[in-house]
C-alpha cells in the first residue's frame, strides 16, 4: 500500500521544561497530542514515538509537496496558542516526510529515512505565519482591551534646565493584557496603525492625558504641559484637529498645556501636508515637537554600509549657505558627519564666489556648479583645463 510517514518535532521543547518545569512540559505534551490526533487526516495513524516527537502514517499516493500542502491546512489547530499556567505559548515545529514509493517499503525503514532526511522537509509553521498570527490576535483584542481598561498611560518627565524643575511630561501608552501579557507599544502601535484602531486609541490617549493635565493644573503642580505621541495615520487625518478641540473643550484645558510629538520620518514623508496641518494646530495654540529627530541624518550610516566614497550635498542646502545661518549650520553638520564616516564631500549647485569660500572653510572636498562650469563638450573642457586652475 502506498504510504507516507511524517515525523514532527516540537522545537525547543527543553526550553518549556526548563522555563516552566516538567509537569507543565507534560501537560503541554498532552494538549499537543490531543490536537495532533484531532488534526490527523482521515485513515492516518497518529502516534507519539518519543519525548517531543510524533509520527503520522498516511495511506497516500501524494508527493511530498502535496503532503506539505495538505498538512499545513490540516494542522492549523497546532498553530493556535498552547497554554502553560494559563499563559499563551506559541510552539513551532519541524517535520520530515518519507514516501514508500521513494524511501522504502516498511514502516521502520521509512521512519529511519525521515530521520536521515533531516528536518524541515515540511514547513508546518513558519516565522512569517507566526508573526501574522500574532498581529491578528493582538488586533482582535484591541477593542475589548480599550473597553476593559487594559490600556493606561505612563508619563515620562522632561526636566527644564532653565527653570530647574520638571515642567512637562510625555504620555506613553502601556498595555497589560490578560491574554497577551505586557505588550510593548513598539509592537502594538504599528498594528493599530495598520488596522485603523489607532484613531480610537489616540482619542482615548488624548482624553486621558488632557484629563490628567487638568488635574495637575488644578493642583498647581509644576507640570505645565503634556506631550502626546501622534502616529502618522492620525496626524494626516482630517479628524485630528476636530478631535483635539473637542477633547480640550471637554477637559476644560487650554491648548498651551498640550503638545503633540510627531516623528521626523512622518513629516519628511508628507512634507506639504505636514506644513498645513502643523500650521492649523499652531493656530489653536498647541505645541509641536519633532520626535526621533536625526533619523534622516543618521541614515548616513547606511551610506557607510553601502561602501560609497563620496557624499554629494544637494543644491537646496547650498543655495542659502552664504545668506542663512541655519543653512550654513546644516551644511557644516553634514560635512562633519561625512568626515566621521571618511566620506569625501562634493557640493553641487554652487553658483557664487561667497558660497565657494564658505564651503571651502567648512571642509568641503569638491565643488560643482555654474561658478566652476556649465556642462561642456569634452574638447572644450580639454582645452580649458589644460590652461586654467580652479579653487585657488
Ligand atoms: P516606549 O514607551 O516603549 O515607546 C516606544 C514608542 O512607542 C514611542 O517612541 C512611540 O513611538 C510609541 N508610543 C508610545 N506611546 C505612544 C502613544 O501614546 N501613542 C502613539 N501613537 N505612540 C506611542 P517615543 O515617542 O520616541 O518614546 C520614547 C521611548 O523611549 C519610550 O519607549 C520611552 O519609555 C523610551 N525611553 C525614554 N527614556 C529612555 C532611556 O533613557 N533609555 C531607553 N532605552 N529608552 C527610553
Ligand atoms: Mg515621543
Ligand atoms: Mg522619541
Amino acid at each position: 500500500m502506498p504510504i507516507a510517514v511524517v515525523v514532527i518535532d516540537i522545537d525547543n521543547f527543553n526550553w518549556i521544561n526548563e522555563e516552566y518545569g516538567y509537569e507543565s512540559g507534560n501537560a503541554l505534551i498532552v494538549e499537543f497530542s490531543q490536537r495532533f490526533v484531532f488534526s490527523a487526516p482521515p485513515h492516518s495513524l497518529a502516534a507519539r514515538i518519543e519525548g517531543n516527537k510524533f509520527a503520522l502514517a498516511i495511506p497516500s499516493t501524494y508527493n511530498s509537496q502535496e503532503i506539505q500542502t495538505m498538512l499545513s491546512e490540516q494542522f492549523l489547530p497546532l498553530q493556535n496558542f498552547f497554554h502553560v499556567f494559563g499563559e499563551p505559548v506559541h510552539l513551532t515545529f519541524s517535520a520530515g516526510v518519507a514516501l514508500a514509493s521513494e524511501d522504502g517499503s516498511d514502516y521502520y525503514t521509512l521512519l529511519r529515512h525521515v530521520k536521515h532526511n533531516g528536518k524541515n522537509d515540511i514547513v508546518l509553521y513558519d516565522a512569517s505565519f507566526q508573526q501574522q498570527d500574532l498581529e491578528r490576535r493582538l488586533a482582535m483584542s484591541f477593542q475589548s482591551a480599550l473597553q476593559n481598561g487594559e490600556f493606561y498611560l505612563c508619563y515620562q518627565p522632561k526636566f527644564n534646565v532653565h527653570k530647574g524643575c520638571v515642567d512637562s511630561v510625555e504620555a506613553l501608552i502601556r498595555w497589560n493584557s490578560p491574554i497577551h501579557g505586557v505588550v510593548s507599544p513598539a509592537t502594538f502601535i504599528p498594528i493599530a496603525e495598520k488596522n485603523g484602531f489607532i484613531f480610537d486609541l489616540t482619542k482615548w490617549i488624548l482624553g486621558e492625558a488632557c484629563r490628567q493635565m487638568k488635574k495637575w493644573k488644578q493642583m498647581n503642580h509644576t507640570i505645565e504641559r503634556v506631550a502626546v505621541n501622534i502616529s502618522a495615520p492620525m496626524f494626516l487625518s482630517d479628524r485630528l484637529p476636530k478631535m483635539i478641540s473637542h477633547i480640550l473643550y471637554d477637559s476644560r484645558l487650554e491648548a498651551r498645556h498640550l503638545e503633540l510629538e510627531i516623528t521626523e520620518t512622518v513629516i519628511m514623508a508628507h512634507f506639504d501636508a505636514a506644513l498645513t496641518i502643523i500650521n492649523s494646530l499652531k493656530k489653536e495654540g498647541i505645541s509641536i515637537s519633532l520626535d526621533d529627530f536625526g533619523t534622516w541624518v543618521s541614515s548616513l550610516t547606511y551610506l557607510k554600509k553601502l561602501l560609497i566614497d563620496t557624499l554629494k550635498i544637494d543644491k537646496s542646502f547650498i543655495d542659502g549657505v552664504h545668506t542663512s545661518f541655519e543653512d550654513k549650520a546644516l551644511v557644516e553638520m553634514i560635512i562633519q558627519l561625512a568626515k566621521l564616516f571618511k566620506l569625501s564631500v562634493v557640493t553641487e549647485g554652487v553658483e557664487k564666489q561667497e558660497q565657494m569660500s564658505i564651503l571651502k572653510k567648512l571642509g568641503c572636498d569638491s565643488i560643482q556648479g555654474y561658478l566652476i562650469s556649465w556642462s561642456e563638450r569634452p574638447d572644450i573642457l580639454e582645452a580649458r583645463y589644460a590652461q586654467k586652475k580652479y579653487g585657488s
